[in-house]
């Protein structure tokens, strides 16, 4: 093993933009992955690709993806999102809780990173799950209009070709294990390899991008609540929580939501832990806005249209852990099912589908007369209104629990479909206390000496809730920084050093 300036855990997109910049800024970088070459790229290899900036306009956008033609731009309909409405997001879904250092910067450095992700190589393009068409325009919703292209599966293979490029060496199957630090400052790092023996890598700075720990049975009991057992684990099986004990260990404030993650809606019978050869996001069901969503009792249980998906979602799979059997379906009719996600067309999703309610309900193991009960009900209450799932049309219901805010349709249109769904966890919200420039603190409030961390380790941003995309924004900004941090520290020491 060579001597390396800073040693970066994790092939996730934090963890690849934190070695990209550490690079830049002229260190020795070496990276440390948990997983084989085939199952690398973490939580961001299984993404959507979705990615949250603040664009200004569509001219913000056309910076993005260049590509885009004036003839394309005037056939599109996109809401302005600046700095502002992305720190209000934030701040509206997590209660106001964010730390608003970390928020701001993370929605101040969200548009020169999407442009220095560009530089890397990485391609963006349009999100089609982000707009419905109508009169031939675009119209976007919900701040979420580009992701990368190939999605998840596209980002990292483009910044693993660029660290390639680079020459930085990514040591597979070498699980770390420890820190080591001497005199109040980091001085190496254990891993685990294939030999099951314990290696120490000496260092002086090192970044934690190694995730929180959504996919530990244990740890998901003990901090979310006995429920989450055996929630789906819709992406790595490596996320086990070891970054956050490691930077404990040597003295780090544990920071953030512990009993909060991100949890959506996800196909019944989906993997029980992310399927590294099934990557995409296929088994997610964001649909619901447009339809229903029930548990086997026949009961509605959240308002469907209270926001748009992205400001929904993340909170909605936790509401169906809570459902008997944690099981729900998500219901349909022919008046929408033409503007479904790819998602639910594809072979991977359980579909049930009937011409009639009571012929679903069978179909679903549900009472039928419940069932027909509930949806009359609903119906009955459907307040007039134009529809429009582009904007907050203020459709609604009257007088029934949970209430449908918006986008609320009679369920009228044979053939009826239904999606049984149960609730897969994204990531953990718990994380470790770092400052802006992602170094990571004591329980003082003080920098561990070359100690640093990104993406989803990074604690105290999301609460509650979260605006989706967010996810890919931070492991940018917070790796992109830790990295600068990280090579800014060695090269600050080796000048003391002469
Ligand atoms: C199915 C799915 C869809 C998603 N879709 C989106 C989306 O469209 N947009 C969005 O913004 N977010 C999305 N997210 C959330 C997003 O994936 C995360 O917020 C973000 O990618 C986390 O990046 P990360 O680099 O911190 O972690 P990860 O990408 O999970 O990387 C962590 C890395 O650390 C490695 N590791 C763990 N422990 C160790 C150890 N001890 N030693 C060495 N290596 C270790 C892991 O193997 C992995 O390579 C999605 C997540 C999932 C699961």
């Amino acid at each position: 093993m060579g001597k390396y300036d800073v040693v970066v855990i994790g092939t996730g997109n934090a963890a690849l933009s934190a070695a990209l910049s550490a690079k830049e800024n002229n260190s020795r970088v070496l990276i440390l992955e948990k997983g084989p070459k085939d199952k690398r790229g973490g939580n961001s290899f299984f993404t959507d690709g979705a990615i949250r900036f603040a664009y200004g306009d569509i001219y913000g956008i056309q910076q993005v993806i260049p590509e885009l033609t004036e003839q394309e731009i005037k056939s599109i309909s996109m809401p302005v999102y600046k700095n502002e409405d992305f720190y209000n997001d934030i701040m509206r879904v997590t209660k106001n809780e964010s730390n608003p250092k970390l928020a701001e910067h993370l929605v101040n450095k969200s548009f020169e990173t999407i442009l220095w992700m560009k530089d890397q190589g990485v391609e963006f393009e349009l999100n089609e799950n982000q707009y419905f068409k109508r009169n031939n325009v675009l119209e976007f919703w919900g701040g979420l209009p580009v992701k990368t292209k190939g999605k998840g599966i596209g980002l990292i293979e483009t910044l693993l070709s660029k660290v390639e490029e680079q020459g930085i060496n990514i040591k597979y199957e070498a699980k770390a294990v420890g820190l080591e630090k001497s005199s109040n400052e980091i001085s190496g790092i254990y891993y685990e390899g294939t030999d099951g023996n314990k290696h120490l890598i000496e260092t002086s700075s090192v970044v934690l991008a190694c995730g929180s720990f959504e996919a530990n049975k244990e740890e998901r009991m003990k901090f979310l609540g006995k429920e989450w057992e055996n929630a789906v684990v819709r992406g790595t099986e490596f996320n086990t929580g070891d970054g956050l004990r490691m930077a404990v260990d040597v003295g780090a404030e544990r920071e953030g939501h512990y009993n909060g993650c991100h949890a959506h809606t996800t196909d019944y019978n989906a993997p029980r832990v992310g399927d590294f050869s099934k990557p995409g996001d296929i088994y997610k069901k964001s649909s619901y806005p447009l339809g229903l969503i029930i548990n086997n009792k026949g009961k509605r249980f959240v308002d469907e249209g209270a926001d748009f998906r992205n400001y929904t979602y993340a909170k909605y799979g936790r509401e169906t852990l809570k459902q008997p059997d944690q099981k729900a379906f998500q219901i349909y009719d022919s008046q929408v099912s033409s503007m479904l996600r790819e998602e639910y067309g594809l072979d991977e999703a359980t579909k049930i589908t009937s011409e009639t309610l009571e012929g679903l309900a069978e179909k679903m193991e549900i009472n039928p007369t419940q069932f027909k009960k509930m949806i009359e009900e609903y119906n009955d209450s459907v307040q007039n209104g134009d529809y429009n799932p582009s904007i907050k049309d203020g459709k609604s219901t009257k007088n029934i629990t949970p209430p449908k805010s918006n986008w609320a349709l009679k369920i009228e249109k044979e053939p009826f479909y239904a999606f049984p769904v149960t609730c897969g966890i994204t990531f953990s919200f718990g994380g470790i206390a770092t400052n802006t420039n992602g170094e990571v603190l004591d329980t003082s409030g003080k920098p561990i000496l070359g100690l640093y961390a990104a993406g989803e380790m990074v604690g105290g941003l999301f609460y509650h809730n979260y605006p989706g995309g967010s996810g890919l924004m931070s492991g940018s900004v917070f790796g992109k920084t830790a990295g600068a941090s990280a090579a800014q520290y060695i090269n600050n020491r080796s000048l003391n050093l002469l």
